[in-house]
C-alpha cells in the first residue's frame, strides 16, 4: 500500500496570502487555489487502487493546522511521499514567475527524483515554466525538513504576477496540475486503475459469426477488470 500525505498550504483566513488586487478583483486567497488543486488530486486518485491518502490540512479551510501538526501527522501515518501545494508571491505585479518545486537543502536522490518528476510533469501539462531562478529549488522549509519521507513543496505560480494570475485562476490550470501530480504518484507509487464498474457484460454469442470471438471478447474484458460472461442462445436460438 503506497501512502501519500497531501496538504493544501495555509487555511481560508491566512492574512496576506492572496492574489494581487489589481490582477484579480476578487483577491482570491492562496488557500482557495491550493485546496482546489488538492481536492482535484484526491478526486483523480479515487480512480486508482493500491494507495492510501492522508490530507494533513483541514479540508474545509476553517481551521489553521500548524505546520508541525501536519508534519507529525504525515510521520505518524508513515507516508511514502509528502506533497504540499502552494502558490507563490514576490513579483509585485511584474511578469513571469511560473512553477517552482522545493525540497529541503540536503536531500537524497529519491527526493530529488520526486522533485524533478513532479516539476517536469507539471510543466509538460501547464507550460508554466519557472523562469525567475532555478525552478528545482531548495530551501530550509519545515515541511520538507522535518518530514521523514521524500517531501516536495510545489509553488504553482505567482499570485502577484501579471502573466501567472490569469492562468492560475483558471479551472483548466487546476485540472492540469492535478492530472500531472497524479500521473507521477501513479507511476512512482505503482497505483493501478480501478475497474470502471461492477457491471456485468453479457456477450451475446449468437451475435458473432465465430463463437471463438465471443470468448476472446470476454477474456479481453476480464483482463481489463470487467466482469463478463457469454450469453449463449438468445435471439438467434
Ligand atoms: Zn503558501
Amino acid at each position: 500500500m503506497f501512502k501519500i500525505a497531501l496538504t493544501a498550504g495555509h487555511y481560508k483566513y491566512t492574512a496576506g496570502k492572496r492574489c494581487l488586487k489589481k490582477l484579480d478583483k476578487n483577491e482570491t486567497r492562496e488557500w482557495v487555489l491550493n485546496n482546489r488543486i488538492a481536492d482535484k488530486i484526491e478526486e483523480r486518485l479515487a480512480e486508482y487502487q493500491g494507495y492510501s491518502l492522508l490530507r494533513t490540512d483541514d479540508t474545509t479551510g476553517e481551521t489553521a493546522i500548524e505546520l508541525e501538526d501536519r508534519i507529525a501527522a504525515a510521520n505518524r501515518f508513515g507516508a511514502d511521499v509528502y506533497i504540499s501545494i502552494h502558490h507563490n508571491a514576490g513579483i509585485a505585479g511584474g511578469n513571469g514567475g511560473g512553477i517552482v518545486a522545493y525540497t529541503y537543502t540536503k536531500v537524497g536522490e529519491a527526493t530529488k527524483e520526486w522533485q524533478r518528476e513532479l516539476y517536469e510533469a507539471l510543466i509538460a501539462a501547464t507550460g508554466l515554466k519557472g523562469n525567475r531562478a532555478q525552478p528545482l529549488a531548495t530551501a530550509n522549509l519545515a515541511e520538507c525538513r522535518d518530514t521523514a519521507m521524500p517531501a516536495v513543496l510545489l509553488e504553482l505560480g505567482f499570485m502577484d504576477s501579471a502573466t501567472d494570475v490569469p492562468v492560475i485562476l483558471s479551472e483548466d490550470y487546476a485540472d492540469a496540475c492535478a492530472e500531472a501530480i497524479v500521473s507521477v504518484l501513479v507511476r512512482r507509487g505503482g497505483l493501478v486503475q480501478k475497474p470502471v464498474s461492477n457491471a456485468l457484460y453479457l456477450v451475446q454469442a449468437g451475435a458473432f459469426r465465430d463463437k471463438a470471438n465471443a470468448e476472446k471478447l470476454v477474456k479481453a474484458l476480464k483482463a481489463k477488470g470487467f466482469d463478463a460472461i457469454i450469453k449463449r442462445g438468445g435471439s438467434e436460438g
